[in-house]
């Protein structure tokens, strides 16, 4: 493995904006709630820049499908991405300003498309206990 980190540029200085590679929105990095927000508030597409958030040491540039929402310690919401080019999974913040409709469809999915029949979620007589 060679060294990918002199890629790194101008860390400290302001932030550029970039164009989402899914929806085509530009997106800047500075917003309400984080100030290294790498993912598109329209569609919540990222793209593989960071191998830590906001250090921009990733050279892979694919696009993030986000696909799915889970729940930090202290009830913060977090992004999964996953990239479309190298497959990584990244973990990110919500932003103030994200799309909470599809936000909400991510947390919805499993529950919308459940993995075993709900029909039998009936409440049930617990398993007989046998008794040896
Ligand atoms: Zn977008
Ligand atoms: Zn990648």
């Amino acid at each position: 493995m060679y060294n990918k980190k002199e890629h790194r540029v101008r860390r400290g200085s302001a932030p550029e904006w970039f164009q989402c590679t899914h929806c085509g929105q530009p997106v800047v990095p500075e917003t309400y709630g984080t100030e290294h927000r790498n993912h598109c508030p329209w569609c919540l597409w990222s793209r593989h820049l960071d191998d830590e958030p906001g250090d921009r040491a990733a050279d892979c540039g694919g696009g993030m499908e986000p696909i799915a929402v889970w729940v930090r310690q202290g009830g913060e919401w977090a992004i999964v991405h996953r990239c479309k080019r190298c497959g990584v999974l990244h973990s990110n913040r919500i932003a103030g300003d994200d799309n909470e409709i599809l936000l909400l469809s991510f947390a919805l999915r499993p529950l919308s498309q459940p993995a075993f029949p709900l029909d039998r979620l009936h409440p049930s007589e617990p398993p007989s206990q046998k008794e040896a």
